[in-house]
């Protein structure tokens, strides 16, 4: 019941249609029953996941807990045989993501979405309409841009990637419909602001089994604000992700838009979206229809990739293994 745990409940108890809260639970019982409380939820509130999943009256589980929880989480709702959206990072290793992958095909049925909520922005949306109609020809580069205003002393070096990059990973691949080949990380001057032992800005090059290249930058010191770019270049033309509207002034002599600063603010509706989207698929179809427990190994061994780079300053490869065919099925609406 952590910071997004409470924008998920709120959206599904005052936004979207077809769900309702009726379970929480959290490593500090207390918590969760605040929870219950300020948002007047009629649930209860049970001692640990596992009994959670195994309540009757829970038919899917959100997963919101902190990172490393999140693998036997997901693994506890498979063996109940409910429906569950987790929140990124899938699990924290590969192997995780794999176990998980193993446990739902061994369930016979699709029952994991992981939440990489930005194949649900308008923006991206648009963009990938776009190229999958070729009007910018085959992909050749991509460029983008993953700017935050600052970060704590907490934020490591290697949060860049585990935590930051990991949302391009996950849909730059869905945009370009292509897979990682290798990846490369080059570490630019250094901005005065970046605490001392992390190294701010990076430069991942990631090679895809085509021969795209994509260039992305990770700043979290930019002060200027949040700012998400992604340019994608064609053999016939150019296509950008749409910026976040907003008026433009013209004073002073001086025209000017505004730039967010906040991370909820920008990919707010796709949070909105996504969730509506993992209850609507699994009344219609009996399956969740976002990001797979396969999308979820693929960030991990891709982030592993770059890490590996990053320590090394060398190309890594991306090994990944082939996709069962468990994961290659388009789900049909009925
Ligand atoms: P948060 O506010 O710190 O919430 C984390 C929750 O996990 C808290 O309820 C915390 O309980 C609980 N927790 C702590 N230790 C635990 C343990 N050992 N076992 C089980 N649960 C434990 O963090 P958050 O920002 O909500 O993030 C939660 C997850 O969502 C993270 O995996 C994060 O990466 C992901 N997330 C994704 C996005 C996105 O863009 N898709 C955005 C934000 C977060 P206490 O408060 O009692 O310690």
């Amino acid at each position: 019941t952590g910071a997004i745990a409470r924008e998920h409940i709120k959206s599904i108890t005052d936004k979207l249609s077809g769900g309702k809260i009726v379970a929480v639970t959290d490593v500090n019982e207390e918590a969760a029953r605040q929870v219950v409380k300020q948002y007047g939820l009629e649930a209860l509130v049970y001692p640990d996941d596992k009994s959670l999943v195994n309540s009757e009256n829970v038919d899917a589980v959100l997963v919101t807990s902190w990172g490393p929880a999140h693998e036997q989480n997901v693994l506890n709702a498979i063996e109940a045989g409910k429906y569950v959206f987790c929140e990124k990072p899938l699990a924290t290793t590969a192997e995780g993501c794999r176990r998980i992958a193993e446990a739902e095909m061994k369930h016979g049925k699709r029952l994991v979405q992981v939440g990489f909520m930005r194949r649900y922005d308008s923006g991206y949306v648009q963009l990938k309409e776009a190229i999958d109609r070729n009007e910018i020809g085959e992909p050749l580069m991509v460029r983008c841009v993953h700017r935050n205003p600052e970060v704590d002393e907490k934020y490591t070096t290697q949060m860049a990637v585990v935590d930051t990059l990991i949302h391009e990973i996950d849909v730059l691949h869905w945009l370009i419909s292509d897979d990682y080949k290798s990846v490369q990380v080059i570490y630019p001057k250094k901005a005065s602001r970046a605490h001392a032992n992390l190294k701010d800005p990076q430069l991942i090059i990631m090679e895809t089994k085509s021969g795209i290249v994509i260039q992305a930058e990770v700043f979290v010191n930019c002060k200027y604000g949040y700012d998400i770019q992604c340019e994608v270049i064609g053999e016939d033309g150019v296509a950008y992700l749409p910026e976040p509207a907003s008026i433009v002034t013209r004073k002073g002599a001086k025209r000017s838009t505004d730039i967010l600063v906040d991370w909820k603010d920008r990919f707010m509706d796709a949070y909105d979206i996504e969730l509506q989207d993992f209850i609507d698929s699994i009344i219609k179809t009996g399956q969740p229809n976002g990001p797979t427990s396969w999308d979820g190994y693929i960030a991990a061994v891709t982030a592993d990739a770059c890490v590996k780079a990053q320590e090394s300053g060398q190309k890594e490869s991306v090994d990944l293994e082939e996709k069962p065919v468990f994961y290659t099925g388009k789900i049909t609406v009925q």
